[in-house]
């Protein structure tokens, strides 16, 4: 089985780089490419980064029912096509989700086995910070953007895990760790252990 991994973050908590980083440290997960209807941003092309698709088409998909979960976030939609954990599962990967606290919501409760992550900025000033260096919005645009994220924050509680981003590399450590505590947990490895107790009942010695 398949764990699923949920990583949800206010925008500005540099949840992007930690994922990277995570896909380095970790080659054998398998990262889901979302469908969305907002434009590609500055190097982010088709199908890599999101697959681009207009309003209507998203909306005919929702109809077919082909999303896992999908929600409106900054008045474009975002949503997770069913084949992806269907592929995860058919490779025997593991699957890491970067969704928000809605599509997060909607997953744990048709997937309770998903583990969820929160990653929090150590503080307002400091997301605020990052979100003037990276100068990819407006005033406007970053005011809104910290509106939404004391908002999202509220969220954390429903999460498995909060990791804060003070440090990268530590960050990233943690969340390699979660990822790897995950997978020898009990109920994750019966399969795996019923052989080896076999092994031991079949007796010999
Ligand atoms: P951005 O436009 O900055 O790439 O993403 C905006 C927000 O949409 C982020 O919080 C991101 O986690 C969320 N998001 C990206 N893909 C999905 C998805 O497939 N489903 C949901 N629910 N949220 C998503």
């Amino acid at each position: 089985m398949s764990i699923v991994f949920i990583i949800s973050a206010p925008s500005g908590s540099g949840k992007s780089t930690l994922v990277g980083k995570l896909r380095e440290r970790l080659p054998g997960l398998m990262f889901s490419v979302s469908y969305t209807t907002r434009s590609p941003r500055g190097q982010e092309r088709q199908g890599e980064n999101y697959h681009y698709i207009s309003r209507a088409e998203f909306e005919e998909r929702i109809r077919r029912g082909e999303f896992l979960e999908y929600a409106e976030v900054f008045g474009n939609y975002y949503g997770t096509h069913r084949s992806v954990l269907e592929r995860a599962q058919a490779e025997g990967r593991d699957l890491v989700l970067d969704i928000d606290v809605q599509g997060a919501r909607q997953l744990k409760s048709k997937i309770p086995d998903a583990v969820s992550i929160f990653i929090l900025a150590p503080s307002r000033q400091i997301l605020e910070q990052r979100l003037r260096n990276r100068s990819e919005d407006s005033e406007e645009m970053i005011a809104r953007r910290l509106k939404e994220a004391a908002e999202e924050i509220q969220n954390w509680r429903a999460y498995d895990y909060v990791v804060v981003n003070r440090e990268v590399e530590s960050a990233v450590d943690t969340m390699a760790a979660i990822v790897k505590a995950e997978r020898v947990r009990r109920c994750r490895m019966e399969r795996e252990i019923q052989p080896i107790l076999e092994t031991f009942q079949q007796g010999g010695g």
